[in-house]
């Protein structure tokens, strides 16, 4: 992308309604624009990075066997009154009245939706299991939306859904889930920590949230150090394989994590106390198993093998794909802006041309932007009439991972500057050396394939 022909509307100042530095970043950065409260409108690089994280979730429910689908956000009230879910969700629920008097809504989550699609459809034992999942706009209508994307009333979600046959079944599909999690969020540069859950007005016994560790976090949490060491790295996982899901589920889940709604003050106890942790988390995710719950409220049942009705086991898996961008840059910043990790950066590379207009730089500035381009990594190049220190602060506020700095001075040279924006840290080289430094950077780590 040339940046003068994009639309990227910076902020020099901050501004005054955000409280967080995520908020204002997102702000300054020109990533939204609120429209009403907690409702955004995603500008270009906003929406860019949004679809990078929808990208790596796609990727990888797809990679634990689980099929992607799409659902409307407005739903008839008729399935959540046979749920009981209509009046029990409260004024979080945005309620519409379409002109022929029928109640609708603007779905704050999709269990009764998927279920009234899976009863009318699946009839036998011997389609099962299934996950289906789709990643959609959400509307809750928040007591007090704060922080930008972070608690916002309209969001974007990864919401799945499992129907399995019975128990065992189930639980495989909870802690599939729990380790699908863990990559996604590590393959975009986070430690989200799962901690055992209160279930809410889902319901159910078994729950999970997924936290991430920031000061600005709204959740209180206790937990072991040990589990910030955990990593599931590039180990091959056989999603199909109950014995190894249920081996990543234990060993992440056995040191001691919970947030102020599941904290018990005994166990924590027991924890050595140099270990011993108390912080705040920003909830990026949670999964739930709650067995039989829609299926009996909405009758869900399968036949079995003999014929027979069985009701089918049920849970529920939600990633808040918005909100992570508000995570992301609470755990990456600096004084100057945004630092992404560079699986999920909007642009990874960006160009400073130092004299537009220049004889020597221009030719060499288009030479590395079409150079770039072909190794598919998506270069930003700032080809403004603009001072070298208003390029320099945009490209450190978007948090673009590596610059080059293309200047009349070191071309006399036949060099150019490449600086990567996390250290701070710049090298010399020749145009062609950084233009095969990016790719090698990013095929190293994998980033040019997926
Ligand atoms: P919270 O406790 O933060 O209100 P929740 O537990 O009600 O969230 P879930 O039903 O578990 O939310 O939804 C799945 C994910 O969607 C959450 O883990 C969170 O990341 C995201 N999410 C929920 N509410 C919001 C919101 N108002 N704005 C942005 N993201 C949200
Ligand atoms: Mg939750």
């Amino acid at each position: 992308m040339r940046l003068s022909r994009y639309f990227m509307p910076t902020l020099k100042e901050n501004p005054a309604e955000a409280e967080i530095v995520s908020h204002r970043l997102m702000l300054r950065a020109g990533m939204i624009r609120q429209s009403a409260s907690g409702i955004y409108s995603w500008l270009p690089l906003g929406f860019k990075i949004l679809r990078r994280l929808e990208d790596i979730v796609h990727e990888e429910q797809m990679r634990a066997g689980h099929i992607p689908m799409l659902m409307p956000t407005v739903q008839s009230a008729d399935l959540w009154r046979e749920s009981g879910r209509y009046d029990a969700y409260g004024e979080e629920m945005l309620r519409i009245t379409d002109r022929g008097g029928r109640d609708l809504l603007y779905g704050p989550t999709n269990e009764e939706l998927i279920s009234d699609i899976f009863r009318n459809s699946v009839k036998s034992y011997k389609e099962l299991p299934k996950t289906l999942y789709h990643i959609q706009w959400k509307f809750r209508d928040e007591v007090r939306p704060r922080f930008g994307v972070m608690r916002g009333r309209e969001f974007f979600m990864k919401d799945g859904y499992n129907f399995d046959i019975d128990q065992p079944s189930a639980l495989h599909a909870y802690n599939r889930h729990l380790v699908s999690y863990l990559r996604t969020y590590e393959r975009m540069g986070l430690k989200a920590i799962p901690m055992k859950a209160d279930t809410g007005p889902i319901g159910g016994d078994y729950s999970h949230e997924f936290l991430v560790l920031a000061k600005t976090g709204e959740s209180e949490v206790f937990y072991d150090s040990a589990v910030t060491d955990l990593s599931l790295g590039d180990r091959a996982i056989d999603y199909d394989d109950y014995a190894q899901c249920q081996g990543v589920f234990n060993e992440f889940t056995t040191p001691y994590a919970r947030t102020d709604e599941t904290h018990d003050a005994d166990l924590f106890a027991q924890v050595p106390a140099d270990r011993q942790k108390t912080a705040r988390g920003i909830e990026v995710g949670q999964i739930f198993y709650f067995g039989t719950k829609y299926a009996d409220s909405m009758n869900v049942t399968v036949d079995d093998r003999d014929g027979k009705k069985v009701k089918v086991h049920m849970g529920s898996h939600g990633i808040g794909v918005s909100r992570l961008i508000g995570a992301l840059i609470e755990a990456n910043h600096d004084d100057n802006g945004i630092i992404w990790p560079e699986s999920v950066a909007p642009f990874r590379v960006g160009i400073v041309n130092l004299k537009q207009g220049g004889e020597a730089t221009d030719p060499v500035c288009e030479m590395l932007y079409k150079g770039l381009q072909l190794c598919g990594l998506d270069p930003l190049y700032d080809d403004r009439d603009e001072r070298a220190g208003t390029k320099f602060n945009d490209m450190d506020l978007i948090g673009v991972p590596w610059r080059i700095t293309v200047g009349p001075r070191g071309l006399k040279n036949d060099m150019v500057e490449l600086t990567c924006r996390a250290t701070g840290e710049s090298e010399e080289m020749s145009p062609e050396a950084a233009l095969d430094r990016c790719g090698q950077i990013f095929t190293d780590k994998g980033l040019l394939l997926g």
